[in-house]
């Protein structure tokens, strides 16, 4: 066993402290990774207060996890030691249903194991994500890195950056095509930055003013204040997809009314409370409402080697461990700028 130094919450009230725990020794196909930077999504906070319910406790967050191989299993043949290695949202599926055999394991049938607040394929060994010092992963669910890129802006591309890439590539969102991204944070700046490098239109709609110049840097090529009387009216019928990334509870209606005919709303934010989607707001223009989650392995793969041949990453505030639970409360007023990742060399060093 590996005894390995992570940060949990042992409660959904509790702030973020340091826990010590256990990683399973390499297994054939696995490999160590001591992990040297990992991004904060906001989904670790909902998960951390139990607000989509069923959260395990004591928790380690964190999936967007970048680091280097220091061991690898007898039979391992992706990796070797010293590779640079990403780990996103789950570290295991069940490998054996339609989903899984057509590379979409983040659908799995039988539910992935996700790579925290959630079991091992076992169904009883808890797992424990990237707040901490290392991480054993099948090498089949492990990612290959780039050395070319930023390793701090390259963690939050395992979920930020698949999680708007996978419906982009899906609904084949690119040129000619008006894109509106709702929610300037860390899946917003993705999804900003992606759209506009696949070739799309992009309108950033944010309820931030403060954050227009920074939208335009990132890549949009338009911005509108939500907040702004009229804005609705201006938008009415003009975009071909909207991607919502907001993370709190709001109307959507308005958000339905700016797109054209056969045009598709994408929810990838998870607040808690249910849309409000009025029949008369989608049935008589063929719009669509549809949902995405993250990606599968493969195509996280693709969307790593797209942004190394891009030169695109994640605009990130790095932090120590020591200021996660600051950052939490951040995060939740919109101030994050646009993702913030934690320098694991700071618990390394925690006595
Ligand atoms: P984030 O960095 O906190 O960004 C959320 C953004 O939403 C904010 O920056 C803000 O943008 C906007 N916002 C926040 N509160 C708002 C409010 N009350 N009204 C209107 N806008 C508000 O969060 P994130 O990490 O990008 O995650 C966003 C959501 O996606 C979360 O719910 C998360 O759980 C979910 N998620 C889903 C997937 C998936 O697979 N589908 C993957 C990862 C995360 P402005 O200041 O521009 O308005
Ligand atoms: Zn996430
Ligand atoms: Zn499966």
């Amino acid at each position: 066993m590996n005894n390995t130094k992570g940060y949990a919450a042992q409660s959904a009230t509790d702030p973020l402290g340091p826990f010590s725990f256990n990683r399973r020794d390499v297994r054939p196909h696995d490999v160590q990774i001591d992990i040297l930077y990992c991004g904060v999504c906001h989904s670790d906070i909902h998960q951390v207060r139990n607000e989509w319910g069923g959260s395990m406790y004591p928790m380690v967050p964190g999936h967007e996890i970048v680091g280097r191989v220091v061991k690898i299993g007898d039979h391992v043949s992706k990796f070797k030691i010293g590779d640079l290695v990403g780990v996103g949202c789950f570290v295991d599926s069940c490998r054996e249903c339609p989903e899984c055999k057509a590379g979409l394991e983040q659908y799995c049938d039988k539910g992935m194991s996700p790579t925290y607040n959630g079991y091992e394929q076992d169904g009883k060994t808890p797992t424990y994500g990237g707040y901490s010092t290392q991480v054993v992963v099948d090498e089949n669910y492990t990612l290959s890195v780039s050395p070319k890129l930023p390793l701090e802006g390259v963690a939050p591309l395992l979920c930020a950056g698949i999680t708007t890439y996978s419906p982009f590539r899906h609904w084949k969102v690119g040129k000619g095509h008006k894109l509106g991204v709702l929610g300037l944070g860390g899946l917003g700046h993705m999804a900003v930055k992606l759209g506009a490098s696949l070739g799309a239109e992009v309108t950033m709609l944010s309820s931030s003013r403060s954050k227009e110049a920074d939208a335009k840097r990132l890549g949009a090529h338009h911005f509108e204040l939500t907040s702004d009387p009229g804005v609705f009216k201006k938008l009415a019928k003009s975009f071909d997809f909207v991607i919502d990334t907001v993370s709190a509870p709001h109307d959507v209606e308005p958000y339905l009314s700016t797109l054209r005919t056969d045009g598709v709303f994408i929810l990838v934010g998870l607040p808690t409370e249910p849309l409000q989607v009025p029949g008369f707001s989608i049935v008589p223009k063929r719009r669509s409402v549809a949902g995405s989650m993250i990606g599968g392995i493969q195509e996280t793969q693709e969307m790593l080697d797209y942004c190394a041949e891009h030169g695109i990453t994640s605009d990130v505030e790095v932090i120590p461990i020591q200021q996660i639970n600051e950052a939490y409360e951040r995060m939740i007023k919109g101030q994050v700028k646009y993702r913030f990742v934690i320098d694991i060399a700071s618990l390394k060093s925690e006595g």
